[in-house]
């Protein structure tokens, strides 16, 4: 047994539908620009490829959790996602067997400081601060799922009105082949959480906020943005 100089900060955790026991988060990768809408409306070029980051694993806001205004950001974008949850890992993981390796789904809100974004972009600084910050991944319970990944509606409203409405089967790459691809790049491993990229529709959400989120089959999101 390990003695620590420090005590060890806890495993952050999803709670899982129809169970007792939590989902342990290793870490979470993330596609941009899975959507060729959404690809659009980020002003990319329709031939760029999907891509990855990533956030802390300590930014997931499960059921319950706080949810607040990010400092050193005036553009607070809400990007609704289908997450995928691993079970399994692996490295160079083939299209055929990748979703062999998922424990479940849950719907996620990948968070943005929409204003940092551009700036980085804009000077070629990475995305950690606009993307990782505290409290950036809102995630539902994951739902246990075995067989063919979700394909339906995804959609997200705030304060009851609409802004993002399509479905997870306009995905670009879709779930086994993100999974195939993430593990070109990376060793996976069982707690890891993919969140899998938004369709059109982004925008800001403010202080007081109530955003709902849903993906058909998979569960539904539900927070407040607080100050
Ligand atoms: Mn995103």
């Amino acid at each position: 047994m390990t003695d620590y100089v420090l005590a060890p900060s806890p495993t952050p955790i999803v709670p899982v539908e129809g169970e007792a026991a939590a989902f342990p988060v290793r870490r979470i990768l993330c596609v941009g620009r899975n959507y060729a809408a959404h690809r659009r409306e980020m002003g990319g070029d329709d031939r760029d490829p999907p891509f990855f980051f990533a956030k802390p694993a300590d930014a997931v806001a499960p059921p319950g959790a706080v949810v607040p205004y990010p400092p050193r950001t005036a553009n607070l974008h809400h990007e609704i996602e289908l997450v995928v949850a691993l079970k399994f890992g692996g490295h160079d993981v083939s299209v055929d067997t990748a979703l062999s390796l998922v424990y479940g789904y849950a719907v996620g809100v990948d968070l943005t400081r929409r204003d940092l974004q551009n700036a980085a972009k804009d000077k070629g600084q990475p995305w950690d601060a606009s993307k990782g910050f505290d409290h950036s991944a809102p995630i539902s319970a994951i739902r246990p799922w075995t067989g063919e990944a979700p394909q339906g509606r995804i959609s997200l409203s705030v304060n009851g009105e609409v802004r993002q409405d399509a479905a997870v089967a306009d995905m670009i790459w879709n779930v086994a082949e993100i999974i195939s691809e993430a593990s070109k790049l990376w060793t996976l491993a069982p707690g890891d959480l993919i969140f899998t990229g938004t369709p059109e529709g982004v925008g800001p959400v403010e202080v007081g906020d109530l955003v709902t989120g849903e993906v058909e089959g998979v569960g539904q999101l539900q927070f407040t943005v607080t100050a």
